[in-house]
């Protein structure tokens, strides 16, 4: 692990204690192309999913209204937690794009789920 594995996926700043860190873990509904690296302080970790409803209904967005089938959505979880809700490809490419680690930022107009 190098001392990048320990910033923040949002802001950058230094990581130095596990209880200002939130681990998250995501993918495109294909488990083999599974990121568990994400890291966050805990404010970003609010900012990056401000409007996520985990709760959200099976199948939708946790962001809008829009269906979120298994495939074509983004299965995002803190890694301490086991349950998951999904972003549909508008709020997907948003959630990744705000992530520093994601380069070079994803095009929303050209964006499709790899399983799609
Ligand atoms: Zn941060
Ligand atoms: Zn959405």
């Amino acid at each position: 692990m190098t001392i990048n594995d320990l910033r923040c996926d949002g802001c950058g700043r230094y990581l130095a204690s596990p209880d200002e860190t939130v681990r998250f873990t995501f993918h495109p509904g294909v488990p083999e192309l599974r990121d568990d690296s994400g890291l966050a302080c805990s404010p970003c970790w609010s900012r990056l999913t401000a409007g996520h409803d985990r709760d959200a209904e099976p199948g939708c967005c946790a962001s809008c209204p829009a269906p979120a089938p298994r495939r074509q959505s983004l299965h995002v979880r803190r890694s301490d937690d086991p349950q998951a809700w999904r972003l549909c490809a508008v709020h997907a490419v948003e959630f990744l794009n705000s992530l520093r680690t994601v380069t070079p930022k994803l095009d929303p107009a050209t964006f499709r789920f790899p399983g799609q």
